[in-house]
């Protein structure tokens, strides 16, 4: 959540238009929905003496730009993995002359999680795509996509083609809650969901035929709280959004009444952020039962941390839950351990424990999700920390577990780097500091010039990845979505399997084909003219 304060802010205007998702906005513009941020804001600033500027409050740091020495090789990166950490990773380091970036995604389209893991009702965050556009636009960057670095092309092999490799891999997997029942038809995870209705090839989701209501997701984090947003809404509402057409269709069909978040812990350590809970208090019926706004009443008390507060201070103002309900609604609930699902063959009810007691709580349920965070999987060629389920490094630099040196020419960013938290922005200073250290390693000397010339990598890709999809080939695909999103008055419809994407890829211009048009209308235009003469 970004605070500006009231006080020092001059009214500039600047942090409106470069914010690249359209989040800064002035007071007199926001919707209904969006003024509860003024309060929130000015809440985040203590009272002081008039004229008196605020000591400066959680900043993001901010890195020097990284400056290649004078004199060096043109520094040449591949990046793994074209989501937000790669993405700003490309683009510090085209802050420098002569860089080559090759991006390689093993998808043929990019962007990682803002295509396949914001929710699709969330079209402005995933307007951040315009600013990875312009990324991908600039001089010496190139893509490399529908490879898969470890499968089509070694880690040793692609480092004889560069100075360095930064993997931005991401966390492709979920973490797993192992109690009785998970696994039954019924049961699955938010992160498949959201892959599922981002329409994510290969993914089926966790939900066959129609959803049985209620829903239980176990974890209260922004995926639970996505998850529980998009089955509560309304399907007119999202067929006006890149949603998969499969998951829209099954959601139309829905019958959700009731979708309970149970957290383990206290209301105070609600892991769902500030702006979601306000994004979904203004458009959801969310509700709390008596006990839990006991808790949070309890917690208002004792907590002094401004964000924390302000959320305590919503959940506060929730309807409660014993009322009658008209219409689907979210009920956020509190303290519940999960023990078991209950069946048998699909499930019927979710046991826990009432945490730190020993008492039993049951929920019903015909549709229990886990929504307890993302995990980390092994990069071949790179040590794995299993426990942290990242890989090991020293601000973005490899790190050997076993000898505590660094691995020559291999560099981590986003979350195989720091483990899966925070946004999409949290990704930039995340990778400014992976460029900086990179940076730092070219100039001293401890990164090999590459042992290829860069014309012989796309020859070798190509012989082993004849599918291999360029920059013209994902713009092809891009035209091709939006396109068939148009009539629908959606953002765009995805193609959901590679087969697809790789058809409408090779719709592309040819190399030189526009150079060939242009000499065709050219002898066209003369002839004709010689003709009338
Ligand atoms: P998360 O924020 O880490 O939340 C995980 C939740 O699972 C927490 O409530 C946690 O409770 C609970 N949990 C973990 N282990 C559990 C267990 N064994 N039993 C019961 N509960 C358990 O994860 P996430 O929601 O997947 O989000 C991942 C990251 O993406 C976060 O940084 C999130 O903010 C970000 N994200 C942002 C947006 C957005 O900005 N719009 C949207 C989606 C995701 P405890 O706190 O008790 O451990």
């Amino acid at each position: 959540m970004l605070h500006i304060d009231p006080v020092a802010c001059v009214d500039c205007g600047a942090c409106v238009s470069a914010c690249p998702v359209d989040a800064i906005l002035p007071e007199s513009r926001l919707s209904a929905a969006q003024l509860p941020f003024i309060a929130i804001n000015a809440a985040f600033y203590p009272d002081r003496p008039e004229g008196k500027l605020p000591v400066a409050a959680k900043l993001a740091p901010v890195l020097p730009a990284p400056r290649i020495r004078d004199g060096a090789a043109a520094l040449t990166v591949a990046i793994i993995g074209s989501g937000p950490a790669g993405m700003y990773a490309a683009d510090e380091l085209l802050t420098q002359r002569g860089v080559r970036v090759n991006m390689f995604d093993k998808l043929p389209v990019p962007y990682g999680l803002v295509r396949a893991g914001v929710a699709p009702d969330h079209q402005k965050t995933k307007s951040i795509t315009r600013l990875f556009d312009k990324i991908s636009r600039q001089r010496g960057f190139e893509y490399y996509l529908n490879v898969e670095v470890g499968q089509h092309i070694s880690h040793t092999e692609l480092l004889n083609y560069h100075h360095g490799l930064l993997y931005a891999v991401g966390a492709p997997g979920d973490r797993r809650l192992e109690i009785d029942g998970m696994g039954m038809p019924g049961t699955g995870s938010a992160t498949d969901f959201v892959a599922w209705i981002n329409g994510q090839p290969g993914s089926t989701g966790p939900i066959a035929g129609t959803i049985e209501d209620p829903v239980v997701i176990i974890g209260n984090g922004n995926v639970a709280l996505d998850v529980a947003r998009i089955l509560t809404s309304d399907p007119d509402g999202l067929a006006h959004t890149d949603i998969s057409d499969a998951a829209l269709k099954v959601l139309q069909h829905r019958a959700v009444r009731e979708v309970v978040v149970a957290a383990r812990r206290d209301p105070r350590d609600s892991a769902f952020t500030l702006p979601e809970l306000v994004g979904l208090t203004s458009t959801a019926n969310v509700v709390l039962a008596a006990a839990d706004h006991e808790l949070v009443r309890r917690d208002l008390e004792t907590t002094d941390d401004p964000v924390t507060h302000a959320k305590l201070t919503i959940l506060a103002g929730l309807p409660d839950a014993e009322a009658p309900a008209a219409g689907s609604r979210i009920r956020l609930a509190y303290r519940l351990t999960p023990q078991r699902i209950i069946g048998p063959g699909h499930p019927r009810r979710v046991e826990f424990i009432r945490t730190a007691t020993t008492e039993t709580v049951g929920l019903d349920a015909g549709l229990v999700l886990t929504s307890i965070g993302y995990r980390g999987a092994p990069v071949a060629g790179l040590p794995f920390d299993e426990t942290a389920a990242v890989v090991p490094n020293r601000d973005g630099r490899v790190i050997d577990p076993r000898t505590a040196e660094p691995v020559r020419g291999a560099y981590v960013a986003g979350w195989i780097k720091r483990g899966p938290t925070g946004f999409i922005g949290t990704n930039k200073s995340c990778a400014m500091q992976t460029v900086a250290t990179l940076v730092e390693d070219f100039n001293n000397g401890l990164l090999d010039d590459p042992r290829q010339p860069p014309a012989a990598l796309e020859t070798l890709i190509r012989a082993r990845q004849p599918d291999l999809v360029d920059a013209a080939g994902w713009r092809a695909i891009d035209v091709a979505e939006i396109s068939r999103g148009e009539a629908a008055g959606r953002p765009r419809v995805k193609f959901t399997s590679v087969a697809d994407m790789l058809s409408a890829a090779a719709t592309r211009p040819r190399p030189g084909a526009r150079l060939g048009e242009l000499r065709a209308r050219l002898t066209e235009l003369v002839s004709g003219r010689n003709q009338r003469r």
